[in-house]
């Protein structure tokens, strides 16, 4: 009997799964059960591969919270035959799907390991096998029986990264993804080098939740010098709002006009959870550090503290989803829930 690890492939769509069709130079999607055919390198792991692909595979800029309950479904109703998951998915949005999932698994205890390419899987130059085949060979790793990884992780260009602390930084180079507040959890040179410190844990052996609600009512607003105020007020004043993101200035700051603390201090006694995330691409929010955000913490702003926008968007979505009073949400979205932020 083979007693080798059970890996399912998923592919979701994307870039790497593609092939080119030589008449019209198009990218099709490639049929994934020819997968071992196409990649006879993948004889070589010690591991057991099954492929599943989503029926119509998308590019990711297609994604929506409908396509993560449909990638959670096929992870949730397969979880127990397998023990290991490589998720294949464009790179575009794949930090905010990973993100997603991370949310949507509660004490994982198996590995979720995301990765895609930034060329086909046939081209000549192509990333693509590498990213595979060592993403494949992360979800097999296993030390006395035991998964090394139980957490959603992705895996670009030699490094795994853990996936609700990335960003994709860039549209050419084959390093397209950065974690710019948190380690590489594992780096692929001649031997593969475990940052085991750095490993999201679980303590003790709990059963793992499954959670499928994630509430869209919400948006995402950048800050910029100029911010207009009737603008801004026309997108605040929908009723269906329930969550908005405010990207702000270095570690929390926004314009301290009098017109636009008023309206995010009328939208939190709304009942609007507004999340405080800074745009730079590493360090953290520190609401109260600067004078422009000792407002914003006193009317009652979240802090996201090192979060990412991919990871603060889906955290958002998951928890407004949970239906949970305003103040509750706020405990909750300021406490790291799977390693996605800094404890204080
Ligand atoms: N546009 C593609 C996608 O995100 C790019 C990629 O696959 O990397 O699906």
């Amino acid at each position: 009997m083979n007693t080798s690890p059970k890996i399912l492939l998923v592919y979701t769509g994307g870039t790497i799964g593609m092939i080119k069709n030589f008449e019209t130079g198009a990218l099709i999607p490639f049929n994934f059960d020819e997968l071992l055919l196409k990649i006879p390198e993948l004889k070589q792991l010690d591991c057991q591969i099954s492929t599943i692909s989503f029926d119509k595979p998308i590019d990711s800029s297609d994604m929506d919270v409908v396509r993560w309950k449909e990638l959670g479904d096929i992870i949730n109703g397969t979880y127990d035959m397998y023990d290991g998951f490589v998720v294949l998915h464009g790179s575009d949005t794949m930090s905010y799907t990973a993100s997603a999932v991370s949310f949507m698994f509660e004490n994982l205890s198996k590995p979720i390991i995301f990765t895609g390419s930034q060329l086909p899987i046939g081209d000549l130059r192509t990333d693509a096998k590498e990213n595979l085949i060592t993403a494949l060979q992360i979800a097999a790793l296993q030390e006395k029986g035991m998964p090394v990884v139980t957490e959603v992780g992705l895996y670009f260009e030699y490094k795994l990264l853990r996936a609700n602390r990335t960003t994709k930084v860039n549209a050419e180079h084959f390093e397209a993804f950065q974690s710019s507040n948190y380690p590489a959890l594992i780096e692929s040179g001649v031997h593969l080098k475990v940052n085991e410190s750095y490993l999201y844990k679980v303590e003790g052996n709990q059963k793992m939740i499954y959670h499928t609600h994630f509430d869209n009512r919400i948006v995402i607003v950048k800050m910029f010098p100029g911010i207009n105020e009737n603008i801004l007020k026309s997108i605040f004043s929908s009723d269906l709002l329930k969550g908005i993101i405010i990207e702000t200035y270095g570690a929390g700051n926004t314009t301290t006009q009098k017109w636009f603390l008023e309206v995010i201090s009328d939208l939190i006694k709304k009942g609007v959870a507004i999340v405080n995330v800074t745009q730079c691409i590493g360090g953290s929010v520190d609401m109260g550090k600067y004078d422009t955000s000792v407002s914003l913490k006193e009317i009652g702003v979240i802090s996201g503290k090192d979060i990412t926008t991919e990871a603060a968007l889906a955290k958002l979505m998951y928890l407004l989803g949970e239906n949970l009073s305003l103040k509750v949400l706020k405990t909750i979205y300021e406490t790291p829930l799977r390693g996605e932020m800094l404890e204080n």
